[in-house]
């Protein structure tokens, strides 16, 4: 009878096991058991084991999903088993005769080896658990870097369309503002030159004033872009995706309706089916329209009228009003309302805390749109604000 050959006695077939420990005086009593009852077994078992601060490699801790330590977790051979608690040296003691057995499974379910071992096979049949230690932390530093990397492209994405919105925004006030002065220009040198069209006072100061009012427009735009620019979108996470707005306005509206009807007040829409979609953060925007519909609701008194519309204002730009027959908003609060807690005397006995609104305008600032109100007293409000169109 032919003898039986050989099972390979590499280390892969040993117990690997690593114990987490930490450096609480609690702890102290804990792990020197454990470290002298692991001695013992040592004496008479082959095994592996390495011993890890968890303060010093906490990714490992999470790696593990510790809950507890000091912990021993059994990592080859398969599968990974955890002892964690106040008794580690019992539950030890319970385990180590099935761990043998888990070892000697797999002792015997190896391959045969077909030629002598090198040292290289030796070796990496082995994964030893520092090695593994820093795969995980290796693999764990790419996935962050990757996320990373896709997050600082897709702002780039925004950047570059925002640039683009600004550059189309800022045409049509820039051509405005030329042609004013180009037309007092060209009358100036006619006139000085003898025949021709002379502006009258009240044209020069016409022509004039149109143009300032077109500086003015074109410094706001910036004004609003610096202040959008400012680190608010990492402040609050803004996270923009391509975004049907028309459909997640039906959604809010919804989830609205009931308190509409209870207050009898008729909801109505304008949300045209062709509308492009927009480029944002889903969660901010369904913020900031269920702010302003919360307002529009709760200000406006029983029996009114409500109203949301779309519209594609500019090629790059879309619009989203929320009108109301309420109260509306004096003119001269009309900006002071966006500040954080800040609210019209008038309002003091209803619910809320003046900070929506502050919220809103910080939402849609960061997508690089505006948020602004049209208001007179006794006329409603309207409450408006713009988002990039997606390309
Ligand atoms: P809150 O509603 O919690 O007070 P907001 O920041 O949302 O805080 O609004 C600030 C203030 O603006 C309100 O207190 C209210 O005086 C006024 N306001 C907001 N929306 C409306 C509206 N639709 N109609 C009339 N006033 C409004």
């Amino acid at each position: 009878m032919q003898a039986a050959p050989e099972k390979p006695t590499s280390s892969e077939a040993s117990l690997q096991l690593v114990l987490f420990v930490d450096e609480r005086p609690s702890s102290r009593k804990q792990i020197q058991q454990i470290h002298s009852y692991l001695a013992q077994l040592k004496a008479q078992y082959a095994f592996e084991i390495q011993v890890i601060e968890v303060g010093e490699q906490p990714y490992l801790a999470e790696h593990f999903k510790l809950i507890a330590t000091p912990a021993l977790i059994k990592i080859h051979p398969e599968p990974r088993q955890t002892l964690a608690g106040s008794d580690l040296v019992t539950q030890l003691k319970n385990w180590w005769p099935r761990w043998q057995l888990c070892v000697e499974e797999y002792q015997q379910n190896l391959p045969l080896p077909t030629e002598a071992p090198t040292t290289q096979t030796s070796k990496s049949a082995i994964s030893s658990v520092a090695y593994s230690a820093e795969l995980i932390q290796l693999s764990d530093e790419i996935f962050r870097l990757k996320k990373e990397k896709e997050e600082l492209l897709a702002q780039l994405k925004f950047k570059d369309r925002v640039v683009a919105m600004l550059a189309h925004d800022l045409r049509s006030p820039l051509t405005a503002a030329s042609l004013a002065v180009e037309t007092i220009e060209i009358t100036q040198n006619w006139s000085n030159g003898g025949g021709a069209p002379r502006l009258t006072p009240a044209q020069m100061e016409q022509l004039s004033k149109q143009a300032r009012s077109q500086l003015r427009a074109m410094d706001r735009m910036i004004t609003d872009i610096l202040q959008a620019s400012r680190g608010t979108s990492a402040e609050l996470h803004i996270k923009p995706l391509k975004l049907d707005l028309g459909a997640l306005c039906h959604e809010v509206l919804n989830s609205l309706k009931n308190r509409c009807q209870a207050k009898s007040q008729s909801l109505k829409t304008d949300i045209p089916n062709d509308l492009p979609y927009v480029y944002a953060d889903e969660e901010r925007v369904r913020q900031v329209i269920v702010n302003l519909l919360d307002n529009a609701i709760k200000y406006t008194p029983e029996g009114g009228k409500i109203q949301v519309s779309m519209l594609h204002r500019t090629t790059q730009k879309i619009q989203v009003s929320v009108d109301d027959t309420g109260p509306g908003i004096p003119v001269e609060n009309q900006d002071r309302i966006f500040e954080d807690r800040y609210r019209l005397e008038r309002d003091e006995a209803k619910d809320g805390y003046g900070i929506g609104l502050g919220l809103c305008q910080r939402i849609i600032r960061a997508h690089y749109g505006r948020i602004w109100v049209d208001s007179a007293s006794d006329k409603g409000s309207s409450f408006h604000f713009t988002l990039p169109v997606y390309r």
